[in-house]
């Protein structure tokens, strides 16, 4: 930041993008469009720039970031992908499954990327703004997302205004995000074992039906009641609106702001059809109408487990839990 207290927001193309590019060269914080959420993004290589984004957000320095890259060659430069996860990488990406792999020693990353971790966490996102940005710049891309740290995650270039303005140099509004919710995030260990570290657009099982074998499905676990591992998006409390949210809800209390989901009608619906794709990219959007509401309470109307309708369900338990 250069001593500025508002952040310029503007149209994310071929001029906007080249702007981000010599920003993002001179260590600077740029949020930018990606298929799941806005992130935050700054050259990863760059202690200082990766402590920039620690504090705008004003995160904990012992979370650590996804690097975004711009496909699997480039991936392998930083983390050491076994036959597994190079043929995920080679087939998903670009798209929104993040892998956890193990650093390499010479990867030339800041440090605070993986806050000291032995493992790193990489994707090649979909977005075709932050993949224009990636290819305009010769570094991968640290990048969280673009919101104070705990907060309602932005799925618009208002979202990330409402939370960081004047705390980062720029934004890139490249319209509403596609998919609306976090990548999923996968751990493969030694013993070949499959860890959902956090639930998100892209469905597990259904990577292995496509690419391994059906018929000997790996196991796949939760990361948290096996490996006891910790990752701020899973902590107990976050994605928080500021006020009481209460979960399964069939309609509103008098003080309650409802968000609705099928025929339940409430204030705003996540999707009025019960369609939960639709439903995850309104999510967020839905959440920060129902924060800036004059309401003191929140209610959101029950949405099936179904596809992605575990990571929406994941994000809304987070948000119902206070911080403690
Ligand atoms: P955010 O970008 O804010 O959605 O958060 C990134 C997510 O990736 C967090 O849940 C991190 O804890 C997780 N993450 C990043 N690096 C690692 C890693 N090396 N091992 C496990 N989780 C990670
Ligand atoms: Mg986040």
């Amino acid at each position: 930041m250069s001593g500025k207290n508002v952040t310029d927001m503007v149209l994310a193309d071929a001029a906007g993008i080249a702007r981000a590019a010599r920003i993002l060269e001179s260590g600077g914080l740029v949020a930018v469009p990606t298929e799941t959420v806005y992130g935050l993004a700054a050259r990863a290589d760059s202690a200082d720039a990766v402590a920039k984004i620690y504090a705008a957000k004003g995160r904990p320095d012992v979370n650590p970031l996804i690097v975004h890259v711009r496909d699997a060659a480039q991936a392998e430069r930083f983390g050491e992908f076994s036959g597994a996860a190079r043929r995920l990488a080679e087939r998903e990406w670009p798209g929104p499954l993040t892998l956890v792999v193990p650093r390499r020693g010479d990867s030339g990353l800041a440090p605070a990327v993986t806050a000291g971790l032995p493992t790193i966490a990489i994707r090649a996102p979909q977005h075709p703004v932050m993949r224009a940005l990636l290819q305009a710049v010769n570094f991968p891309l640290a990048a969280p997302s673009a919101n104070r740290s705990g907060f309602i995650s932005p799925t618009c270039a208002e979202h990330v205004l409402a939370s960081l303005d004047g705390r980062i140099d720029l934004v890139l509004d490249g319209g509403p995000c596609e998919d609306g919710v976090e990548s999923t995030i996968l751990l493969i260990d030694t013993a070949g074992v499959w860890y959902e570290l956090r639930p998100g657009p892209i469905w597990l099982p259904a990577l292995n039906d496509i690419h391994f074998d059906p018929h000997k499905p790996v196991e796949i676990r939760r990361a948290k009641e096996e490996r006891g591992i910790e990752a701020p998006g899973q902590l107990a409390s976050h994605y928080a609106p500021g006020k009481p949210v209460r979960l399964d809800a069939s309609e509103a209390e008098p003080d309650e702001f409802l968000i609705g989901f099928g025929a339940i009608e409430g204030d705003c619906t996540l999707s009025a059809s019960g369609d939960v794709d639709e439903a995850a990219a309104r999510l967020y959007a839905c959440l920060h109408e129902a924060a800036r509401a004059a309401h003191p309470r929140i209610a959101v109307a029950p949405v099936p487990e179904a596809g992605v309708g575990r990571a929406i369900n994941d994000r809304l338990r987070r948000a119902a839990t206070p911080a403690s």
